[in-house]
């Protein structure tokens, strides 16, 4: 057996060629470090479950929390309970799975989703990490549309905290059920009512209590759970104890009077309350059970749970505490018994494919000896490793030369996949993040046909989309970078190993922006926060050995105007025998709502639109347009402006750039006119702290421009929720800490865009003119 291990940032990838010839059971374990791997499970039986397992037995689940509250603790049992790692690993030590970027495990949070495979009962369970922290939720985008289901994790303690919040939101957008973990329930300040009416308040979900812990804070031993009237237990009451072992009995048994009461009563609440959501448990109920709610099979009212949680009318509750390894188990079980299978989802697309491929890039990863790395969501079809495939976005065709499945952190190769999995393929050296990947550009238009046939494709291309972008899976709403800065190779020769660098990266992640500033002739990088920006500085030098320097991090403003101005101007300009002259005339006025960043428009007086053919309208257009990128006052992109282009007027032979150039003149005059108003990115921020630190925290936002909106409490602690414009924000996490001696939390989130007042503004403008 042939064994090839490549390092890279300190961990072993090991690809077992041969390992199908001679069977799992010949492979060997490696060791790095503290921790060993193995191949496979023990008790893999057979090939064909290994690779492709039924599609009804394919759980494709994220999980999505707000930072701390222990979603990488969770994985990593759960990978430890499937029998895919062989030692616990530990956020605190920094040696996890899934935080496998260096940065991740030094500071202790996951940043990129990566995708794991595991096997936990005859399931084959493939496990989306999103990231917690709000400068990365297009990651968190990105993984809900390959999911078809996900677990929100919470802290017992904290109930539902901003992040989880807009995560879920997202979700809710994708359709994608869910089910709810409350975990650190060894928390003393843990509190299951607490945490149930925070999903009711704030997600405004429907918790179905699934469990009800047995005692909770220091003494939390273990759970009841209410579909099979069964008590779990785990032994272990220290972190060394690795649950695996609990032991489960009937609730009857159980000696604790207080504790069947309590059960009793839930169980009837949620009998109840599946029996309102799930009209057949209604039936079944009031026919055949109506003496005797409680005589109803568990098999029955699980299946109405599942029912309700794909219907997404509920979401089951769960609890346990993953530090303390105590409840991880029941939550795979729940994984299985109560998300959906990928054929359970309606992903409108695939259908057109039938048969043939149809897959969607959702990560591209960098591997220094294999290149990029492209993990796959199949569709429909099955993917096969040394053969073309087409990739719909770039038009273009492309081979693949291996596939693999990313086994906890090994990458295990593999003949074939099929609909419904993840895959991790080697060679794909075009493909973003976002693309679609079919078998062939004949299998294209063959789904384009049907799609045709069946009217959707008219509906579509009506949308101005064309036929490609009708077969395309939805791409992800990348929002626009609020932060930028400047940086520098250390020398001009690293230059191109730069540039290679920073296309590899927004290959990765496309929220990255990177663009020349034609004055300066610097490379400016443009992100979605200062954490965003800081890790890409370091990924740089880490793992392309560049040592780059950073210019200071600036805000990305916009620009609007407050006045309504007309203009004309006329262009007339003679190039070698040909003469082009044109005039203009328009209008440019602010819209109510200048905060709404798409509110840029073009209206016509009808009458000029009339005379002027599709070429010239386009001309117009592109002349307003390129007007709107760089705005008078500082030159950044405007909004909140209607143009309404009122004359048109032209000599024979005028050429379109002409007409587009007059029209920017035009643009450009009339905004200066118009006087000029600065919007500055405004951020929602929430700040948990305790009780005895909130006054120097309120302090302090006073002075950078915030304003409160609620304070509320939880506990001892205070919740804080004020809008701060983005420019007073930079170091804020450093100097919470000092303030707080590191007792709290914030998140941070682009809320809109605001005016700057008067003078903020005109200092603004004196700074960037280097007047100041
Ligand atoms: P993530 O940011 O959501 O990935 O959370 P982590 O898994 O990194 O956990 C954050 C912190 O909470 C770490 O210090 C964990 O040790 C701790 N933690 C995780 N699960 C539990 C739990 O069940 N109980 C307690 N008390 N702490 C936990
Ligand atoms: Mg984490």
């Amino acid at each position: 057996m042939q064994l090839r291990a490549t390092f890279r940032t300190c961990r072993v990838v090991v690809v077992c060629s041969t390992l199908f010839k001679n069977g799992p059971q010949t492979c060997k374990w490696l060791y790095q470090g503290k921790r060993k791997y193995s191949f496979m499970p023990d008790d893999v039986k057979s090939l064909r479950t290994v690779v492709n397992p039924d599609i009804s037995k394919i759980r494709n689940i994220g999980i999505m929390a707000h930072i701390d509250a222990g979603k990488t603790t969770t994985t990593e049992r759960m990978l430890y309970y499937s029998g895919y790692t062989r030692a616990l690993g530990d956020v605190d030590d920094g040696d996890t799975v899934t935080d496998f970027m260096v940065q991740e495990r030094e500071r202790g949070i996951t940043i990129q989703s990566a995708a794991v495979t595991f096997d936990w009962k005859r399931y084959r369970i493939n496990l989306i990490d999103t990231p917690g922290h709000v400068d990365f939720t297009l990651e968190v985008e990105r993984a809900l549309r390959v999911l078809d289901g996900a677990v929100a994790v919470f802290d017992a303690s904290a109930g539902v905290e901003a992040q989880t919040l807009t995560v879920w939101r997202q979700a809710d957008k994708h359709q994608v059920p869910c089910i709810c973990f409350l975990n650190k329930m060894d928390k003393p300040a843990a509190s299951l009512s607490f945490s149930i009416e925070s999903i009711k308040k704030k997600l405004k979900a429907n918790p179905v209590l699934l469990q009800i812990p047995i005692g909770i804070g220091k003494s939390f031993a273990g759970l009841v759970d209410l579909i099979t009237n069964q008590r779990m237990t785990w032994q272990g009451k220290t972190r060394e104890e690795d649950g695996r072992v609990f032991e489960t009995k009937p609730l009857s048994q159980s000696d604790d009077p207080e504790l069947l009461q309590e059960a009793k009563e839930a169980r009837v609440a949620l009998i109840e309350q599946v029996a309102d959501l799930d009209d057949e448990f209604a039936e079944l109920l009031l026919g055949d059970y109506s003496e005797n709610f409680d005589a109803v099979p568990p098999l029955k009212l699980q299946q109405a749970v599942r029912r309700l949680t794909l219907a997404r009318k509920g979401v089951p509750v769960l609890c346990g505490s993953s530090l303390r390894n105590k409840g991880v188990q029941p939550l795979l079980d729940a994984i299985t018994a109560y998300l959906p299978a990928p054929n359970e989802r309606h992903h409108d697309l695939a259908r057109w494919y039938k048969d043939d491929l149809c897959a969607l890039a959702f990560k591209v990863l960098h591997d220094k000896q294999r290149g990029p790395l492209v993990f796959l969501r199949i569709y429909s079809g099955t993917l096969k490793p040394q053969s073309a495939v087409h990739n719909i976005n770039r038009n273009s065709t492309e081979r693949m030369s291996r596939l693999l499945l990313p086994f906890a952190d090994q990458h295990v190769e593999i003949p074939s996949l099929t609909a419904g999995n993840i895959a991790l393929t080697v060679g794909l050296k075009q493909t973003v993040t976002g693309d679609t990947i079919v078998s062939s550009k004949a299998s294209a238009v063959a789904a384009a046909r049907r799609a045709q046939n069946e009217g959707e494709g008219e509906r579509r291309r009506g949308k101005g989309g064309g036929e490609q972008s009708s077969l395309v899976l939805a791409g992800v709403e990348v929002p626009d970078p609020v932060f930028f800065c400047s940086i520098e190779p250390p020398t001009m020769s690293k230059q191109t190993d730069l540039e290679n660098a920073l296309t590899c990266l927004q290959r990765e992640d496309p929220s990255l922006k990177v663009r020349l500033d034609p004055d300066s002739g610097q490379t400016i990088l443009c992100g979605m926060g200062e954490l965003h920006i800081e890790i890409l500085h370091d990924r740089i030098r880490r793992e392309y050995g560049i040592e780059t320097h950073l210019g200071p991090l600036q805000v990305a403003y916009r620009e609007t105007i407050l006045q309504s101005v007309f203009t004309t101007d006329t262009l007339d300009r003679t190039v070698g025998e040909r003469r082009h002259m044109v005039t203009v005339g328009l209008d440019v006025s602010p819209v109510p709502d200048p905060s709404d960043a798409t509110s840029c428009d073009i209206t016509w007086e009808e009458e000029v639109k009339g005379h002027l053919s599709a070429d010239l309208r386009e001309a117009v257009e592109n002349g307003v347009q390129s007007a709107y990128l760089q705005g008078p006052l500082l030159g950044y992109p405007v909004q909140g402006v209607s143009t309404a282009i009122k004359s048109v007027t032209m000599e024979p032979g005028t050429s379109l750039a002409m007409v587009s150039a007059c029209v920017s003149r035009c643009m450009l005059k009339a905004l200066k006119k118009a006087r000029g108003q600065v919007l500055e990115p405004v951020m929602s921020l929430e700040v948990t702290v305790g009780e005895e630190y909130l006054s120097p925290v309120l302090g302090d936002l006073a002075q950078r421009r915030g304003g409160i909106r609620d304070i509320q409490s939880r506990h001892d602690d205070k919740v804080l929720l004020a809008s701060v414009p983005l420019a007073e924000m930079m170091g804020y996490s450093t100097v919470l800490r000092t303030l707080t001696s590191g007792n709290a939390t914030f998140s941070l989130q682009l809320d809109s865009y605001q005016a700057m007042n008067p003078q903020e503004q005109s200092s603004l403008v004196n700074r960037m003119a280097g007047l100041s």
